[in-house]
């Protein structure tokens, strides 16, 4: 076709075709650019013109790379230097008293620094000062800071940023569609501090700087914005969801378009209420949404509907590319999908993936080590976009075709992407790495009683006393002693392959034997043999199973400048061989006191995984169940007669509505206890979770039946174990009495005083001692004293409850 035609047909195309935006893009950068710039500055290395260049840089680079791959709108507002939800907070000068917000008030601008304060409670200029809380953000594992909400809480148009990068993309000549944290997500994740009062009352004062905000994109000619109310995918309470319609109406006096983007769920019981909000349109996540779409889609195609925000002309964004997981997608099945909402909507349907591309990695043409064919199976955020873009054009070329218009050259592309998809698909399908006929009968074979262990837990805690002879208010560790940097850089060359197997082992064992003697000498009673071979608690056995493929780059921000890797589980799960046994063996041949064997929980490796999309995650689970049992078994066979299954991250997996809770706590329980039940009465199984909310999922934490559970609450001063108290939880317990997460060494008083409080509410006799979490984050010269007085405090508990 004659370049002439080509322009001919791309213009023909353009008019009244479906469009492609993207919600967010991975801000780190492929080299994790940001992340180095960001701790070069913290330490002094690098000043904030230097951190400036490195952010503009990458954004710069973010857009036009979204724009060249053909998106027609490309977000701004989504890169932060440190987290979007802060980012928010600083806009709307949210910004707690103890920061000096008159400060940025006064000036209009968040300096670098306080806003680093906010986030890390430190800069390099001004005050260290208490740091904003992180939490999950929903069911990812990002991290955002928790704006806080005072009764007397003033919001102002404070930061200039937002502003400042949106001309940086318009003078750069791309698209933008600025996106902002809607007004009630907002306010639902921030936390009241100080006096008690209900939040929403907040919504008034907030929403006049919301429509400042929309006044000044508008007067800058933007014509979409993208406000994110992912809580639309939430059990809302009844107010809250009034708020909505009272909140967007006033938002709508606005003369701007507003995309309203929900993500990580369907709507379900929001589902009207979102459809009749005044906007202009509304983003779905249709791979998490289900058949949400089709219907949302026949809403806003009904020409019959009324009123005067009639649903009639809204875009419908259809979040089609899964933006939380790392698999190519099916372009045929997508557009099976996409094309009966194409009939019903036209040129009011968008694409996009199903939310921003912030939780996966930025580009799997990086991954040259990775197996060539394997590869092909991936699509992360780049080629996501180029999926969405593939998506899009061929619905925009099917309507051309039907005119009977000759589209050979983009065709020929589409037909290319289409084709690769279709043979990743092939490709993975029959796979030998993917399904493996040994692991799928061993699941077709697990009895109910393989999840139970032989006896109940009075029967075998009898066994087990006999078996360990432990004193009363036994003393223990969570697993990970002081990773130091000798440590560090011992595997790091063992994986680089400087040094030999025969003196990595050498090193390790060096570890081992300090560790043993370390606890021996400050008088413990279950010991630990330190956990220095692993860098990650998911890496490390993820590793040694069959069925894990790991990245080179596939970092995802975890919070700040922090990234994760986490591992790809592409196939059936097996353990093709023993994988801590000997470490923990070794370790156990160094004491006679017993050495609890450290294992990592399927539901936890699970959840810190991408997981595979072509079966249930509760099969998934059932393998990697049984890889650790295998584990668990060569443990006890080996003389070791405590075992600590980790389950750090169960909670965390709990679907987002409160109705799909149960289904998912059985299959996770069921997993965990696959896992523990195929030992003796004598072998005593812990767990471990390190969170303080158990109050809701609290009856299937019994149902794992563990003989002792470690959790941390030194935090919140014991008062999770109310948990523990109100419902008789049947088993042993071990309260966390030391905040590992501070430097702070914890006197003997201040443990003496935390297991008081746990003996008023859980029997003395089932009363383990411990710290919150793994040492591993510590020091060896913070680890030792705060070690000595726990067992002092021991000691003494022993004495005041004989
Ligand atoms: N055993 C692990 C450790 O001590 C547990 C870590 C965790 O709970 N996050 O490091
Ligand atoms: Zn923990």
């Amino acid at each position: 076709m004659a370049q002439a035609q080509i322009e001919q047909t791309q213009t023909r195309v353009q008019k009244n075709k479906v469009r492609a935006h993207n919600l967010g893009f991975p801000r780190i950068g492929v080299e994790r650019e940001l992340k180095k710039s960001l701790e070069a500055y913290w330490r002094g290395d690098e000043d904030a013109q230097a951190l400036d260049t490195t952010g503009s840089t990458l954004r710069q680079r973010h857009w036009q790379l979204q724009a060249d791959k053909g998106l027609d709108l490309v977000p701004t507002g989504d890169f932060s230097y440190y987290d979007q939800v802060l980012d928010m907070s600083t806009l709307l000068g949210a910004i707690p008293e103890r920061f000096g917000r008159g400060e940025a008030s006064a000036s209009g601008k968040v300096d670098l620094d306080l806003y680093f304060r906010m986030a890390r409670g430190r800069a390099p200029s001004g005050e260290a000062v208490e740091a904003c809380e992180m939490t999950k953000w929903f069911d990812t594992n990002y991290h955002y800071l928790v704006p806080e909400l005072t009764v007397d809480q003033a919001f102002q148009l404070t930061a200039t940023r937002f502003f400042e990068e949106l001309d940086e993309a318009l003078e750069q000549g791309v698209n933008p569609k600025p996106m902002l944290i809607g007004p009630l997500t907002w306010l639902w994740i921030g936390k009241v501090k100080g006096e008690n009062f209900d939040k929403l009352t907040l919504l008034d004062r907030l929403l006049p700087v919301y429509r400042e905000i929309l006044e000044k994109l508008k007067s800058r000619g933007i014509s979409w914005v993208q406000i994110d109310e992912p809580i639309l995918v939430l059990d809302l309470p009844e107010p809250w969801c009034e708020a909505f319609n009272t909140a967007y109406a006033a938002l709508a006096k606005v003369k701007i378009k507003c995309l309203l983007a929900t993500y990580f769920g369907a709507l379900e019981d929001n589902l009207e209420l979102s459809c009749e909000l005044p906007v202009a349109g509304l983003h779905l996540d249709a791979v998490r949404g289900g058949e949400e779409v089709m219907e949302v889609a026949e809403r806003f195609s009904d020409k019959c509907s009324s009123g005067q925000h009639s649903s009639f002309e809204k875009i419908l964004s259809v979040g089609i590319v899964d933006g939380r997981n790392i698999w190519r997608t099916d372009l045929d099945a997508a557009l099976a999908r996409l094309k009966p909402l194409h009939i019903l909507l036209g040129e009011r349907l968008w694409l996009a993936p199903s939310c921003s591309l912030l939780h996966v990695p930025e580009d799997v043409e990086r991954e040259v080590n990775m197996d060539a064919e394997v590869r092909t199976w991936l699509a992360f955020a780049s080629q996501k976009i180029d999926e969405v873009v593939a998506l899009t054009c061929a619905l925009n070329t099917s309507q051309e075709a039907q005119q009977g218009e000759s589209v050979s050259v983009l065709t020929q592309k589409l037909e290319q992407q289409f084709a690769q998809s279709r043979a990743a698909r092939r490709s993975r399908a029959v796979s030998p790495l993917v399904r493996r006929a040994e692991v799928e009968a061993r699941i077709a074979g697990i009895k109910d009683s393989d999840a139970e262990r032989q006896n109940p837990y009075q029967q075998r805690i009898k066994q087990q006393q006999a078996h360990l002879q432990l004193p009363k208010f036994p003393s223990t560790t969570i697993g990970s002693f002081p990773q130091t940097t000798e440590i560090r850089s011992t595997r790091r060359q063992f994986k680089q392959g400087k040094i030999s197997s025969e003196d990595y082992i050498r090193a390790m064992r060096a570890e081992i034997t300090h560790a043993i003697r370390e606890q021996e000498s400050v008088g413990l009673d279950v010991l630990v043999h330190g956990e220095a071979e692993r860098n990650d608690m998911v890496g490390y056995f993820g590793e040694l199973l069959e069925g894990f493929l790991f990245t080179q780059n596939g970092w995802v921000q975890s919070y700040g400048s922090r990234c994760v890797k986490p591992p790809v589980i592409v196939g059936d799960v097996s353990r093709p061989k023993p994988m801590a046994v000997d470490w923990i063996r070794y370790a156990q041949s160094l004491t006679e006191k017993p050495v609890k064997g450290m294992l990592t929980g399927p539901v936890t490796i699970l959840n810190w995984s991408f997981v595979r999309d072509d079966q249930p995650r509760s099969q998934t689970c059932q393998q990697i169940a049984l890889g650790i049992r295998d584990e668990v078994q060569d443990l006890e066979n080996a003389g070791i007669k405590v075992i600590q299954i980790d389950e750090a991250a169960l909670r965390e997996g709990l679907p987002l509505r409160r109705k799909h809770w149960q289904r998912y706590l059985d299959w996770a329980v069921q997993s965990f206890k696959l896992t523990a039940s195929g030992v003796r009465d004598d072998t005593q199984i812990h767990t471990h979770m390190c969170y303080s909310e158990f109050n809701d999922i609290i009856e299937s934490v019994a149902a794992m039946d563990a003989d002792v559970i470690t959790i941390e609450s030194s935090r919140s001063d014991m008062t999770l174990l109310k948990a523990f108290e109100d419902f008789d939880y049947p088993n042993e317990i071990g309260p966390g009495v030391y905040d590992i997460h501070s430097p702070n060494v914890p006197g003997e008083n201040d443990i003496i005083g935390r297991m008081e409080k746990a003996a008023a509410l859980i029997p003395p006799e089932r009363l383990w001692v411990n710290p919150d979490c793994g040492l591993k984050t510590r020091t060896w010269d913070e680890v030792k004293p705060a070690l000595a007085n726990l067992v002092r405090a021991t000691d003494q508990l022993r004495a005041r409850y004989p």
